[in-house]
């Protein structure tokens, strides 16, 4: 008996390294461009940390089924180097490949080509999965003589960036430095204005840099650029709701965007922030991908049934709507498995439980109160995201996501911190503690 991974496990991990291979001496990239125009392929595998079954690599006896197929038990690989790891227990290790995958993930966390050159090149990870990068020796803390994190300069018409960590973000022997710094976060971005091929906008940037002298700067001004078209509020009025809260506390200003969502220290505790606007801009992006495993993953089925019994859809209306969704989404899934990406019959199997689950859906309709709630009991990984997005293509769906974000606000352990409650048009933002 094999515990082989579900389909979404295997999305996932691949998505998590940005299909390259996990193996750091290969990277190889795994997905591209199929002779169909249409189509693109992958020809990367999921495979086993620990193997799927009895005297299979690492296989480990004491794991129970669900964790031999859990998503830690795996790591994305090309298919040379899945054939490789199996070869050679001895060498490739369950903590080698353990380490391959956590050194993988984060490089694609911080888009390390672009830091490689600059800040480090010796990655180290910890038992915990914890990360640290070993610095070279120009980057340490006594070349820190300016106070600034990062200097900027122009050479040969590219700007250059260099980086100089606080002293508080740094292990006491000054070898390593934990990874703390909202820099991080930013030279993704930075990047991803240059792919973009914004360049035009960097001038203001330049000048804010210099300005403020900072991260903070860059932090400000690149959220801001980001969300200029939105109503969420800006960088300053995230940082002065966030102090205001914190009143005269010491709080580490170096606040990280991540997304609309804005993090902040405070005594050792990470603390998010978030607004109704920005939430609204995450979901309207989970609905127009049609990204069922975001809708999965990143929401909470409990507030769209809110949506739901607030409004309720005719069955009349409901079940075509949702007869095209599934009939889409599982053509496209057969035509993945012709292509030889995933096994064609296990995708066959699978869409005849999920026409089971569908029609059982459809019969019961009318009697059960939530339908949200039915869908996810009978079936959370397909047919519930897919219930969520035929609701939003019937409802009015800027007004659903008002609905559901006020839902979330409200039940969810935020705290409005907005500095003047009553005044009209100042904007609410609302805190939590990050990881509660
Ligand atoms: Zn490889």
């Amino acid at each position: 008996m094999r515990d082989d991974f579900s389909k979404a496990t295997k999305i996932t991990l691949a998505q998590r390294v940005g299909y390259l291979c996990s193996n750091p001496d290969c990277q190889k990239s795994t997905s591209g461009p199929s002779s169909n125009n249409e189509k693109s392929l992958i020809i990367g595998i999921a495979a086993h940390i620990t193997a799927a079954s009895k005297n299979g690599p690492r296989y480990d006896p004491s794991l129970s089924r669900k964790q031999r197929k859990n998503i830690n038990n795996g790591i994305w690989l090309c298919s040379n180097c899945a054939g490789l790891i199996d070869k050679d227990q001895n060498q490739y290790s369950k903590q080698l490949l353990l380490e391959w995958k956590t050194v993988s993930e984060f490089r694609m966390t911080i888009s390390l080509e672009s830091l490689s050159a600059r800040i480090g090149d010796e990655f180290i990870s910890d038992n915990n999965g914890d990360i640290s990068v070993r610095l070279k020796e120009k980057y340490k803390p006594f070349s820190l003589s300016n106070n600034k994190e990062l200097i900027f300069s122009f050479h040969n018409r590219k700007l250059e960036l260099q980086y100089y960590p606080y002293p508080q973000y740094w292990e006491k022997n000054y070898e390593y430095i934990s990874w703390v710094s909202p820099y991080y976060y930013i030279l993704p971005k930075l990047n991803q204005l240059y792919n973009d091929h914004e360049v035009s906008i960097l001038h203001p940037f330049l000048q804010s840099v210099v300005h403020a002298g900072g991260v903070e700067g860059i932090s400000s001004f690149l959220f801001n650029y980001t969300y200029r078209n939105t109503n969420v509020p800006t960088y300053d009025q995230f940082y002065a709701a966030i102090k205001n809260h914190f009143k005269g506390k010491h709080f580490d200003t170096a606040l990280k965007p991540v997304g609309p969502i804005i993090y902040a220290q405070f005594e050792n505790n990470e603390y998010k922030a978030h607004t109704y606007e920005g939430r609204a801009i995450e979901l309207n992006q989970y609905i127009d991908n049609q990204s069922y495993e975001e809708i999965l993953t990143m929401t909470n089925s409990s507030f769209w049934s809110q949506v739901y019994l607030d409004r309720g859809i005719e069955k009349s209306e409901f079940i075509p709507e949702l007869l095209r969704n599934w009939e889409r989404y599982w053509k496209e899934e057969i035509i993945k498995g012709e292509r030889g990406e995933y096994v064609l019959e296990i995708i066959q199997k699978n869409k005849q439980q999920s026409w089971r689950a569908l029609t059982l859906f459809s019969e019961s309709y009318n009697d059960v109160g939530d339908i949200i709630d039915f869908a996810y009991d009978l079936d959370a990984m397909e047919l519930y995201p897919m219930v969520v997005y035929s609701m939003l293509n019937i409802f009015e769906r800027e007004e659903s996501i008002n609905l559901y974000c006020e839902y979330e606000f409200e039940y969810n352990d935020w705290e409005c911190i907005c500095i003047d409650k009553s005044e009209y048009g100042t904007p609410m933002i609302f805190l939590k503690e990050a990881y509660k």
